[in-house]
């Protein structure tokens, strides 16, 4: 603008300047002239300086262009000038007053903002969440929000004018703010560094600070403190939370709705044996639930769905094939809105803890029943039951078979509840020596079959107690068969061959009970000089549609009679595998076609060998 000017000046003294040297020339012409020039060029920078940013020149030359209008309208008061330079004063001087009006007008609205922003600035700085702290160089408090005093329990009147590092910093502003902010450009925030601030209890507050300088000279700086007591306990609690389920002895795991695993901890690693990148991504059916649980799996998932969690057993399987026993507590995973995302499920392997119940369960079974055994030996509540075994060809009852049963309560009880029980204990000694006392005395009137359990084919008191049995109740050695199981002579072959041998010396029958079941090969019947073998049932009950079952059955017939052995078959249950039976040679049969089992008493009062076959079990 300025220069403007001048340049209209300099134009000026050139035009005035020949004019006044030409002799005859009216002066008031040239004043005319020059005062022209001057007011055009004063209306042109007041047009020119419309457009240009308000500066302190602008009302001076405002001024001045007024003054000189007033002057040229004075002189024409009192010497006339011409109409031109009368009408360009004027019109420079309401230009002028307009244009300083306009000033005027801009100027207090500039004023009305800069009042609104520092409100507005004033108004953010105390809604702030943040603590806003404004110190100058000697760390002095000039401002203290709302947020601040929340924070360090301070009000703005006990901060202001304080020292900031005195107050709640003890160290001062972090390094690089504050006093010695010389990189620091104004209105430059630092990056945010985390820090301990005290508050007015003495408490310690972990804070984060930012420090803005906001004004060079003097130099003022703005400190915006945030609290991360929250954001650290919240990361606390995650880090609690995250060692929890690494280190937890129980399984953990979540999954989406998809049922796709998304977490695996070492827990579910070790129940598993699947490692978290073989797990991770994989439906959790697919891995550990057996495909005939996945319907019970799915009511879990849908009772967790529905019903906030689920609390269940489980059985599972690991990576091996393994079957794990799991207590299993389920619960849905909520996203921040609230909406169900996944399910997170903890799994404490009671595997072991089952057994051992299982096995404190049996054991306290067990004891209960070698109790009863032993009241049952000494109060006489055992008893024999009898089944008949007929000879095929002729249809006569052959011998009898004894089955012992138990009196308890009022019911009748069958071995397969008590004999487990005393196997393995000195109990069955004792119930074998009852069984030869009864049997050898009921064979004195008819033909019987003893059993005899494992143990005893180890006893070497045993065929003394027989022999001792036979006497005592005048008995014909004859008229008893003892059987032992295949199982136990496989087992202990040259115990059951001992005894075979003796028993046989008596004069009494021995019979391979359940044969076939026991692995052993035809061979072993070499060094067993039993008189008499009991195919297993298995092999009978299924005979009439089992080519496999009748070759076993006719090659356990060839075996038998080339060592000169009889042969009966067990669980003979109807008329078509009795006849088949004896088609293909069989000796003897017995089972429910023949006979069922039936209480002894019965067979005492009819003695003698000549018992009807249809009679059977009735015996009466
Ligand atoms: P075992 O010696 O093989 O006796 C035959 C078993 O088969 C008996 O069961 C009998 O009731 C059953 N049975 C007979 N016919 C049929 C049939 O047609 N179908 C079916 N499904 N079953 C039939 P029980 O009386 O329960 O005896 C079980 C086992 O207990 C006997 O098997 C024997 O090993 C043992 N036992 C029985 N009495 C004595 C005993 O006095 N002393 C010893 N040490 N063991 C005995
Ligand atoms: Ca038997
Ligand atoms: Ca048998």
């Amino acid at each position: 603008m300025a220069v403007l000017v001048g340049a209209a000046l300099i134009v000026i003294e050139i035009l005035v300047q020949p004019t006044t040297t030409v002799p005859g020339t009216s002066s008031v012409l040239i004043e005319d002239w020059a005062f022209r020039l001057v007011l055009v060029g004063a209306a042109a920078v007041f047009f020119l300086a419309d457009g240009v940013e308000a500066s302190r020149v602008d009302p001076m030359l405002m001024a001045g262009a007024a003054l000189g209008a007033i002057v040229v309208l004075a002189w024409d008061h009192f010497s006339r000038l011409d109409v031109v330079t009368v009408g360009l004063a004027v019109f420079v001087l309401v230009a002028a007053v307009g244009k300083l009006l306009r000033l005027i007008a801009r100027t207090r609205r500039a004023d009305a903002r800069a009042v609104t922003a520092e409100t507005t600035h004033t108004a953010s700085i105390e809604a702030s969440l943040d603590g806003v702290v404004t110190v100058d160089a000697r760390g002095i408090i000039h401002e203290w929000n709302n947020a601040a005093g929340d924070l360090f329990g301070y009000s703005k009147s006990e901060a202001i004018g304080r020292n900031v590092g005195d107050l709640i910093l003890p160290g001062g502003l972090p390094a690089g703010s504050g006093g010695d902010a010389a990189g620091n450009s104004t209105g430059a925030l630092e990056r945010r560094r985390e820090t301990i601030g005290v508050d007015a209890g003495g408490r310690r507050v972990p804070i984060e600070v930012s420090v803005a300088r906001i004004r060079e000279d003097p130099p003022m700086f703005t400190a915006f403190i945030h609290d991360t007591s929250d954001t650290r306990r919240h990361q606390a609690e995650n880090e609690h939370l995250a060692a929890i389920v690494r280190s937890s002895e129980d399984a953990i795991i979540s999954r989406d709705l998809d049922g796709l695993v998304t977490v695996w901890n070492h827990g579910a690693q070790r129940l598993y044996g699947y490692a978290a990148e073989e797990a991770i991504g994989k439906p959790l059916k697919e891995l550990v639930v057996p495909r005939e649980r996945w319907e019970k799996q799915d009511q879990i998932d849908r009772t967790v769905l529905t019903s906030g969690s689920a609390a269940t057993m489980a059985l599972h399987n690991s990576k091996d094939g393994a079957e794990r026993h799991v207590s299993l507590r389920a619960f849905p995973i909520r996203s921040e809105a609230g909406e169900i995302i996944g399910i997170s499920s903890s799994a404490h392997d009671i595997t072991d803890r089952l057994h051992r119940e299982q096995r404190e369960h049996q054991d306290a079974n067990a004891q209960l029943w070698r109790r009863r055994i032993e009241t049952a030996l000494t109060t006489g509540r055992f008893h024999f039951w009898s089944q008949p075994v007929i000879a095929i060809r002729g249809g006569h009852i052959d011998h009898h078979e004894l089955l012992l049963r138990m009196h308890l309560n009022g019911r009748t009880v069958g071995p397969a509840e008590f004999l487990p029980s005393a196997e393995n204990s000195e109990l069955i000694t004792e119930i074998d020596r009852w069984a030869i006392d009864h049997g050898v005395e009921l064979a004195a009137r008819g033909s019987v079959a003893i059993n005899l359990s494992a143990r005893s084919l180890s006893n070497p008191r045993l065929i003394d107690h027989v022999r001792a049995a036979m006497e005592a109740h005048d008995t014909r050695p004859a008229s008893v068969v003892f059987e032992i199981t295949e199982t136990a002579a496989v087992e202990n072959i040259d115990a059951a061959r001992r005894l075979v041998e003796q028993l046989r010396e008596i004069g009494c029958g021995v019979a391979v009970d359940d044969f076939g079941t026991g692995y052993g090969s035809f061979i072993y019947l070499r060094h067993l000089p039993v008189t008499e073998i009991k195919i297993d049932m298995s092999f009978i009950q299924d005979l009439l549609r089992s080519e496999v079952d009748q070759r076993v059955v006719e090659s356990i017939v060839m075996v038998a009679r080339n060592f000169g052995m009889t042969t009966v078959a067990e669980g003979v249950e109807n008329a078509a595998t009795l006849d088949m039976l004896g088609g293909m040679g069989i000796d003897f049969a017995q089972g429910y076609h023949v006979g069922r089992p039936a209480p002894m008493e019965r067979i005492a009062e009819h003695p003698g060998l000549s018992i009807d076959v249809d009679a059977g079990q009735k015996v009466s």
